[in-house]
Order: structure tokens, then sequence, then C-alpha cells
């Protein structure tokens, strides 16, 4: 349920319904608006009387949240979340690019490719340092000399850094080097990994599923946030369809339908989306079209010799030249990449 106080309730009627509501076994959320004031009640309503609300002081109106997502919802939080991560920005009228490699290989590998990405525009650095991968018996990721990789290529170029956790006995560990958690799309519903995460005050970017509905990844993100961490991104990498010219098929509607029912901001992976390096251009530059918050984007100077994904990676000079075709789009449709 979420209460919606007038524009000019005063502090002490927000702060009686609030109460009011803790005491009668809700726990409140209370989201300050530009305008107006947001309570948000998680519980069991079955034997409380709403009316009780409705004609309390400073109240403009109670609202029932039917979807089963209420802090990851667009009832709850009618405003856009903003994440923001050093000069990264997702949800707001800035896109952010994230780029990198797929896996942290080496300081030479990595060094080299931050550096192409930060001068090509991207705001964060990406490299897997746990990789989940199909098989056993390839490259598992470099782990803990990975990321210490990451935060000290992070520090020399400037960027922010996001790298995949996989159990939660990671994330303690990861705290120390990175600065954005993500969940890779295999992981979505490791609920006890969500719950872990939730404790953490760190972003993390959500991917959803490969056989997940849009409603599914809303209620991993809800997850997160029941935990009281807020700070969650979204990001669309594609779905598993009988089509199997491309490694996934990206849902591009994803972006819009997230978009209306939740106000976590949403990024897109036309890298794995597709499998495809020639397929990731035309697909980056569809899903900004279509309103994604920020993208993530494999790049590798040699693919040819990537220990994982080099298919879908894009060479330096190709994410060059995308950048500049995604600051057009984006200046198109009011929005701005930098
Ligand atoms: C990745 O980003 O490297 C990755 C493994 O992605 P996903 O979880 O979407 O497959
Ligand atoms: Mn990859």
């Amino acid at each position: 349920m979420v209460i919606v106080m007038k524009d000019n309730a005063t502090e002490s009627q927000i702060k009686a319904v609030s109460d009011r509501l803790e005491e009668i076994g809700f726990r409140v959320h209370k989201i300050v608006g530009v305008n107006r004031t947001i309570l948000g009640a998680l519980g069991d309503k079955r034997t409380v009387d709403l009316r009780q609300f409705q004609y309390s002081e400073g109240v403009h109106e109670v609202l029932r949240i039917t979807e089963p997502y209420k802090l990851a919802g667009r009832i709850f939080h009618p405003e856009d979340s903003v994440v923001e991560v050093k000069e990264a920005s997702f949800g707001g009228e800035r896109i952010s690019i994230m780029a990198g490699p797929c896996s942290i290989e080496s300081e030479e590998q990595l060094f080299t490719i931050a550096d192409a990405v930060k001068k090509a525009g991207a705001k964060v650095l990406r490299g897997g340092a746990f990789k989940p991968r199909t098989s056993p018996y390839t490259f598992q990721g470099l782990g803990l000399e990975g990321l210490k990789l990451m935060k000290q290529a992070g520090e020399q170029f400037g960027l922010a850094t996001i790298s995949e956790v996989m159990e939660i006995s990671q994330v303690e560990l990861m705290d120390q080097y990175v600065d954005i958690y993500q969940v890779g799309a295999r992981n979505m519903q490791n609920f006890s990994l969500l719950r872990e995460l939730g404790k953490s005050r760190k972003p993390v970017m959500l991917k959803r599923g490969m056989a997940a509905t849009i409603e599914e990844l809303l209620m991993a993100a809800e997850y997160i946030m029941a935990g009281n961490n807020y700070q969650v991104v979204l990001c669309e990498r594609g779905i598993r369809t009988f089509e199997n010219y491309t490694r996934n098929t990206l849902d591009i509607s994803a972006i819009p339908v997230a978009k209306k029912l939740s106000h976590i901001p949403i990024v897109a992976d036309p890298s794995h989306g597709t499998g495809r390096r020639d397929q990731v251009g035309p697909m980056a530059r569809a899903a900004v079209a279509a309103g994604a918050d920020g993208l993530i984007i494999e790049v590798h100077h040699k693919p040819e010799q990537a220990l994982s994904d080099g298919a879908q990676s894009l060479y330096p000079h190709q994410f060059t030249r995308l950048m500049e075709e995604l600051r057009m789009i984006a200046w198109a449709i009011g929005r701005e990449i930098n």
C-alpha cells in the first residue's frame, strides 16, 4: 500500500501517519519527492481497515499496489531513480557507457583496453574476475588477482569499475575492489546472493535471466531493495528464443516496458544480447533510441586471442566510432552521453 501525502503536508502529519503504520505492523519506506512525500507500507494489509488513513490529516490518497513488486514499482516511486557512481550516472538525462573485456586476462590486456575505452568516453570499466562459464574446462577468471588489476586500472584511468559477483562469499572481498557489483544472468534468481547484496550499500547491476520475464527481473530487484539497498540498475542482456543466428535475442521492448513498470534505471548489453561483433553496434544504437539509461559493451584489443567472448567483442576503433553515433542518437531524444 502507498500513502500519498498532500503537497502541503507538514512533517508532523507525515510522522503521525508513519508512526501509525509502524504501530500496526507495517514496514515504512519514506520517499521524499520534489513536490510530495510518499509513504510505502510493506506488510499484511488484510486485517487493517485502510479507511483510517484515507481520512488522516495531510493524506492525499491511499493506493493499493496490486503488482507483486512494491519497492521496484512505479506506484511506490513515481519519479525515475538515478544511480550515480563516480562520473557515471544511470536513470537521469545522462546516459553512461560501461565497456571493457569480458574477462580480465592480464595487466597488459586490461590496461590497454581501459585506456582505449576511457578515451572513447566510457565512464565504467567492465571485466570479469569470476567467470560463469558453460564449461568447467574453459578459463574461469583470474579471481583475486583480476580484482586487484581492476582496482588499479580504475584508479589509473579515472573509471568506475564493475565486475560479476557469483557467490555470497565473494561479496565482502569484492567490496574492496570494485564500485558496482554485477549479478549475471545465471544468478538472477540466486535469492540468497540477492539478499546479501541487499545488505551492501554499493550499486548492483542485475542482469535479466535468459529465461526470465520482466516481472521476474523486477522481483529479483525487489529482493535487493527489500534489504534497503536501493542502488539497483537492471540490465537487458538478451533472452533465449527459437532464433539461433544470434546468441540470444535482445529484447529491446523490455526497456520501455521496464521503464513503465519501474523507476529503476535499465541498461542494455548488446554484446551478450547478440554474441556477434557485427550486430553489437545496431543493437546498441537501438537500445539508446528505445530509452536505455546506459550500455555495457565488450571491447578487446585482440579479440581473436580473447579467453572468453572474443567473437562479440568490439575492436577499440569500432567502439570509438559507436560512441560517436550513440552521442547523436542520445542528442536526438533529448539525452546526453558524456
Ligand atoms: C558477462 O557480462 O560477462 C556475462 C557473463 O553476462 P551474462 O550474465 O549476461 O551472460
Ligand atoms: Mn562475456
